[in-house]
């Protein structure tokens, strides 16, 4: 296949842009190595291709928003779901303070305060946080097809300077959008973004999606289509922070970037994308990866909005 040598040809152009900064709010992510880079590609029949750097573990990080929203989805049904969280993209970073103004929910869940509020609606919405660890654990590792685990060191170093996240979970709590203990959320909250995945585990999970729910792999159907487009729509209009916009325009699929430096795509029908390198510009995005996905969606044709 020609795909391997595309992909390395992709990586070699990207390679030479060292600007932006490794996280610098979470210790362990700030010390990462800043020159690794990896992309994979799987196509919904299972087909996966990698280069650089696609095996080597990173923390999931945001990334892991859509498939905790999809995971509560599941569980709870939309309508109830969508009482606690809406659907409008905020403009605004990530982890800010934020709610809508009249029914106090989170804006939407690709934002701390939505994921959090996700995050706290898998394995019954109860107190069991042990439960729950586990149950995020083994829903996150269905859609990549195999067992994944937790880095202990990202996720002590992340807890040291969760204070943020700490407001989000207590402002949550004061409106009565969550009802467990804060404290006890944002720790489950930030192993949640703890868990391990290479790029390859990522572009799998992402064409778990692009294939209506089921794993291309494994053949599980983790999803329903019907969740999937929920999912895709609001990566689609809330998954790059706030540079959606700009992904919308110029890569134009769904996506959710993280800030240990993972990028996630999934366009429906066809492929997972996944790209991996640390360095972030302003919006907490990883710089090779966004340039990768540019080049990706160009070559192939990839944008949503291209009229064939
Ligand atoms: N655990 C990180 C946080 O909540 C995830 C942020 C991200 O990847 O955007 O701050």
């Amino acid at each position: 296949s020609p795909v391997p040598d595309y992909l390395s040809e992709v990586l070699h152009t990207c390679f030479g842009d060292t600007s932006g900064h490794t996280a610098g709010y979470i210790p362990e992510l700030a010390a990462a190595d800043p020159d690794l880079f990896g992309l994979a590609l799987s196509t919904v029949d299972g087909s996966v291709y990698c280069a650089g750097d696609a095996g080597v573990e990173f923390t999931i990080q945001s990334i892991s928003k859509p498939f905790i929203y999809a995971l509560a989805i599941k569980e709870h049904g939309l309508e109830s779901v969508l009482q606690k969280v809406g659907v409008e993209p905020s403009g605004e970073a990530f982890n800010e303070l934020s709610l809508e103004r009249e029914s106090k929910r989170p804006l939407n869940p690709m934002i701390n305060a939505g994921a959090i509020t996700a995050h706290t609606l898998i394995a019954g919405q109860g107190d069991d946080g042990a439960r729950r660890d586990a149950v995020i654990l083994d829903g996150l590792s269905a859609f990549a097809g195999r067992s994944l685990t937790v880095n202990e060191s990202v996720l002590g170093s992340e807890m040291g300077t969760a204070h943020r996240n700490l407001a989000i979970a207590h402002m949550l709590r004061s409106h009565g959008i969550i009802d467990q203990e804060p404290a006890e959320v944002v720790r489950g909250y930030t192993r949640q973004c703890s868990i391990n995945v290479t790029a390859r585990d990522l572009a799998l999970m992402a064409a778990t999606l692009a294939n209506g729910g089921v794993q291309p792999l494994t053949g599980e159907q983790v999803l329903t289509a019907g969740v999937v487009r929920q999912v895709l729509a609001v990566m689609t209009t809330c998954g790059m922070y706030d540079a959606a916009g700009d992904w919308v325009t110029t890569v134009g699929i769904p996506a959710k970037s993280g800030v240990a430096g993972g990028i996630i795509g999934a366009l429906p029908g066809q492929v997972g994308l996944a790209a991996f390198s640390p360095r972030l510009d302003h919006h907490g995005n990883s710089v090779r990866g966004i340039k990768a996905c540019e080049r990706l969606s160009q070559d192939m044709g990839l944008h949503l909005m291209e009229v064939p």
